[in-house]
């Protein structure tokens, strides 16, 4: 199979769908990759080691389009590039259709193969190629925190760890999955004072064995959250209630009561955010202050670390582009039920019952 790699489009997008090590893998499996030049530049993966992994460099998107069986990217295919593709082609790539009717029509239409990273799940209910941007956005939180806290920010002028002889701050984590469990981790690594808070015990019980004594875990109620938020240096909104919009556990008038130049950032923003006052930013004006609080809400933090975002997304990806290559995807989704979830639209149809849902679509 002729795999292609167009270089992202989409404002400030660094990250790119193949490394040159996931290049070779599909190259030793007897695959043919197409690699448009300087796709990986920016992060520091250049032309010369995708072709030393055994790729062809194009010149540009349209001849990637044009010759490739399957197409791997990154982010939803950009209108431009929804009008390169044609029937029977296989997009592999983050889509996120449920609120873009725009991209669900343009894909229908072009009669390819959509499968979305967002919903192929695993044996376990969880969304495999979700987890490594919640990963990196986790581990993230804590660093972008700390330097919110910094007086020149806008912040207190707290050190996360303190010193011998100064109190750490104290952070406090809403939600304790996979963002919430990595920010924790961060957290405790420079040695802040760190509470968990999440409404799933199960979940608690698993950080509590994890963690141990070193990582307060408290169960999730009002009383519990207003307690620990008025009292915390920085608060990290992890949250996720899967398919809705995130709960808004802080509401405005406990923002208003935090301490001055304490730090709020609200990861769970790209699900709307789970403080009242929060609304999305971006890396080029990361934060915001509302009642003295510094709010941090960067809708896409991966994009922040692209270079190790792309990495930590192939080796979650790798896998599946594999198995669609080895085997073609009828094959390939047919015996593998989680990939198959995946399906958004294939050859013309929306198959995914979420986005048909959410755009009134048959299905
Ligand atoms: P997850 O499902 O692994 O964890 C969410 C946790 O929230 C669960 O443990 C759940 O029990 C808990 N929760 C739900 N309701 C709660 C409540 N009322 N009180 C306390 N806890 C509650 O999800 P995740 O992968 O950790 O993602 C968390 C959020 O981060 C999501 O909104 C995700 O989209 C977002 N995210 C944002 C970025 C970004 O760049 N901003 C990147 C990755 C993920």
């Amino acid at each position: 199979m002729l795999i292609g790699v167009p270089t992202e489009i989409k404002n400030h997008e660094y990250r790119v769908g193949l490394t040159p090590a996931s290049v070779r893998e599909l190259t030793h499996h007897g695959h043919s990759v197409l690699v448009q030049a300087g796709a990986g530049t920016a992060i520091g993966l250049e032309d010369e080691q995708y072709v030393a992994a055994g790729a062809e460099i194009a010149a540009d998107a349209a001849t990637v389009f044009a010759r490739a069986d399957m197409v791997v990217k990154v982010k939803e295919p950009q209108p431009q590039e929804c009008r390169l593709l044609r029937p029977g082609q296989i997009l592999f790539t983050y889509l996120h259709l449920a609120p873009d009717p725009k991209q669900t029509a343009l894909l229908v239409e072009s009669g390819a193969t959509a499968i979305a990273y967002e919903t192929v799940t695993d044996a376990r209910g969880g969304l495999p190629l979700l987890a490594p941007m919640s990963e990196v956005a986790g581990r993230m939180s804590v660093q972008a925190g700390a330097h919110c806290l910094e007086k020149a920010q806008g912040g207190r002028g707290v050190l996360l760890g303190g010193v011998p002889g100064v109190p750490a701050a104290k952070v406090v984590v809403l939600g304790g999955g996979v963002v919430g469990t990595n920010a924790a981790r961060m957290a405790m690594g420079l040695e802040a004072k760190v509470v968990v808070i999440d409404k799933s015990l199960a979940r608690l019980k698993e950080l509590d064995l994890q963690f141990g004594a070193k990582l307060q875990t408290l169960y999730s109620t009002v009383d519990t959250i207003e307690e620990h938020v008025l009292d915390a240096d920085l608060v990290i909104g992890a949250v996720l209630l899967p398919g809705a919009a995130a709960p808004k556990l802080v509401t405005a008038g406990m923002v208003s009561r935090m301490k001055r130049g304490a730090v709020v950032v609200d990861v769970a923003i790209d699900q709307g955010g789970c403080f009242e006052t929060s609304r999305p930013t971006t890396h080029a004006e990361p934060t915001y202050v509302v009642d003295g609080v510094v709010h941090y809400c960067v809708a896409n933090m991966p994009g922040g670390v692209a270079r190790t975002s792309t990495f930590a997304l192939n080796n979650a990806t790798l896998p599946f582009v594999l198995d669609l290559a080895d085997h073609g995807h009828r094959a390939a989704l047919a015996r593998d039920p989680h990939l198959r979830n995946g399906l958004n639209v294939h050859a013309g149809t929306v198959t995914c019952k979420a986005v048909a849902e959410a755009q009134n679509l048959a299905y």
